[in-house]
């Protein structure tokens, strides 16, 4: 996933493809489906949902950088005529965004945005001030998050920062990105 290649090997020869994806997955909160639900008791025995959610392994799980927790919209709020944000102006935002991030890599061969950024970049362009360090820190130690989380956390919130147009990463980006993490090992299921 993260070489983006994939290597066929037979018993004469070996064969590298390229393979740059975006991968999307969808799980059910716990086997019987209701762990977190707003209205409905999970029955789920103590330990099985933890358990359930070890069937993706720690390494794969570290390497998705956004976790979402999708919760059962009421039926009032799905009959709720109020506009929401247009696509098209998502999408604005999506190629503003790409835009920055194409002028920052100009010059770094094969890197075209945040995700693909090395070691000695994060620590360039991720630059936090004293209070989102501080906050990092603390959500580090608290959720348990491994050292390619922290990295995780950086180029999301870099991202996130880059959507709103601001040159620095603000401590509410950094907070929106830590929050993507709700699915680390140390946090669901207990
Ligand atoms: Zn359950």
């Amino acid at each position: 996933m993260e070489d983006r290649v994939v290597t066929i090997s037979r018993a004469k020869l070996s064969v590298e493809y390229p393979t740059s994806f975006m991968l999307i997955a969808a799980m059910n909160p716990c086997p019987c489906g209701y762990y977190n639900h707003p209205d409905k008791d999970c029955s789920c025995a103590p330990g099985i949902v933890q358990r359930y959610l070890n069937k993706i392994s720690g390494p794969l799980l570290d390497r998705i950088d956004i976790h979402v927790e999708v919760v059962p919209v009421p039926f009032r709020e799905l009959s709720d005529d109020r506009a929401s944000e247009k696509s098209e102006v998502i999408r604005k935002r999506v190629v503003a965004a790409r835009k920055i991030q194409d002028e920052r890599y100009d010059g770094s061969k094969g890197i075209y945005c945040n995700a693909q950024m090395t070691s000695r970049q994060l620590r360039q362009i991720c630059k936090l001030d004293e209070v989102s360090q501080t906050l990092l820190k603390n959500a580090m130690e608290k959720l348990s998050l491994s050292a390619r989380a922290y990295d995780r956390i950086l180029k999301v919130a870099r991202t996130i920062a880059d959507l709103d147009n601001e040159a620095e990463i603000k401590t509410e980006h950094l907070a929106e990105a830590i929050q993507y993490r709700s699915l680390d090992r140390e946090n669901w299921g207990v």
